[in-house]
């Protein structure tokens, strides 16, 4: 297995990487670099500047206006904006619904849809979780009954990330009670701005409203907006899920977080104690065999094999990195690293503690959020069972 680049794989990241640095504007990567609040503005921004590129659907197909890159080319990519500290790519739009809508959904929806995820111009939400039904999703109750050319939803979807943004949204509803739960799920796409649609935000430990919950109360949505068969909508959820493969591991925002926390270890003196300086390296070997195991799915992905099926593994170490990182932050800051101050997220804030503009201040936000990882996205706990199944047989 040759999990090293080819020169002509060097050459394309050189160029993202010159592309990405050009293009980037220097406060939103200093937000990024800084863990500092991200407005709509700033994800929005960047997500069209990629639009205009052609790079926002940068897994799409040549067929649907994508660059039809590798997997490699890809991952390249993901690691060169990750680096240069740009936001994470929303991925609701570009990365989860529009593979589903390329594959499944009709050449109308396809022309109607695609243009607004491709440009960044259109902000896409995602109504699977409901109260009782997350880890059991099939289990879901949200109800859409079809009257003529319209279905009428009723229900609630919870946990949705930054649905107070969305405009569209793509949603899990129940078509029918008969047979097994799977079989009575349809796929809806969903105009939030439709009357009966209510998004009430949740605060998170952070303090911060980044998911919500989102109320349907006899909301009609045209036919024309099912994609697929109705009742078959657990298989394009399927697929949905099982797109991306790597990315979860996010083991690219990692790297760049390392270096953020020896710069914080640094400043704060806590390099030169080598007990602490070992906690650091465990975590830089832990985030270079996460690396490894990435190069290793897509080395398989290009030699045309069956990509490994350790999903589950990778979202497993990369979830318990980020929480990693975010603790030995806290720990490095010390005393400064406690305070839980709002304002200190906001770029340009002035705290009136030592360090207060200089990344320390909101190491208590970042700690609190980075608890989501081991549950979103399927909970660590279900996908240990699933690499039970899968990996170890
Ligand atoms: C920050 C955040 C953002 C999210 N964004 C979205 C979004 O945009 N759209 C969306 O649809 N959903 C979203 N989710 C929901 C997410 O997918 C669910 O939270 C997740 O699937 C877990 O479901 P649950 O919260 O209902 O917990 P439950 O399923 O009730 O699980 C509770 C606990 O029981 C454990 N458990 C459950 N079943 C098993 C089992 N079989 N074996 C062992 N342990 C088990 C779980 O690991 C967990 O610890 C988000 C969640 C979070 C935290």
């Amino acid at each position: 297995m040759d999990l090293a680049f080819t020169p002509e794989e060097q050459a394309f990241r050189d160029e993202v990487h010159g592309w990405v640095r050009a293009h980037l504007p220097p406060e939103i990567s200093h937000k990024v670099h800084n863990a500092l609040r991200l407005t709509r503005d700033d994800m929005q921004g960047w997500a069209r500047i990629l639009g205009k590129k052609g790079w926002l659907g940068y897994g799409w197909p040549r067929e649907f206006g994508g660059p039809g890159w590798s997997a490699v080319q890809k991952h390249l990519f993901e690691e060169e904006c990750a680096l240069a500290g740009a936001p994470r790519i929303v991925p609701f739009g570009p990365v989860m619904v529009a593979p589903v809508i390329m594959a499944f959904g009709s050449p109308e929806q396809q022309r109607r849809f695609l243009p607004g995820i491709a440009s960044g111009e259109v902000w896409w939400s995602q109504g699977y979780s409901e109260p009782g039904s997350g880890s059991d999703l099939a289990s879901l109750k949200t109800r859409a009954v079809r009257q003529g050319d319209k279905y009428i939803v009723n229900g609630q979807k919870t946990w949705t990330t930054l649905g107070q943004y969305g405009e569209w949204m793509f949603n899990l509803v129940r078509t029918s009670t008969e047979g097994k739960p799977q079989t009575g799920i349809s796929f809806l796409l969903l105009d939030m701005k439709s009357p009966g649609v209510t998004v009430r935000p949740i605060r998170l430990l952070d303090g911060e409203c980044e998911v919500n919950e989102v109320f349907f109360d006899n909301v009609e949505v045209p036919a024309e907006n099912l994609i697929g068969e109705e009742n078959k909508g657990w298989n394009y959820a399927k697929f949905l899920l099982a797109h991306e493969r790597t990315g979860i591991a996010d083991v690219n925002r990692s790297k760049r977080e390392l270096e953020r926390l020896k710069r914080i270890a640094k400043r704060e003196g806590l390099w030169d104690d080598l007990r602490f300086r070992d906690q650091i390296a465990l975590l830089e070997v832990d985030i270079v065999a996460l690396e490894m195991m990435v190069l290793r799915v897509l080395a398989a992905q290009k030699s045309g094999r069956n990509p490994l099926d350790i999903a589950g593994l990778l979202k497993i170490r990369g979830s318990e990195i980020q929480q990693r990182y975010a603790e030995l932050m806290m720990l490095a800051a010390g005393p400064f690293a406690l305070p839980l101050i709002h304002e200190a997220m906001d770029a340009g804030w002035q705290g009136d503690f030592p360090g207060g503009d200089a990344g320390l201040a909101p190491l208590a936000s970042t700690y609190f959020n980075l608890r989501k990882t081991t549950i979103y996205g399927g909970s660590n706990e279900v996908q240990r069972n699933i690499v039970a199944q899968t990996v170890l047989g």
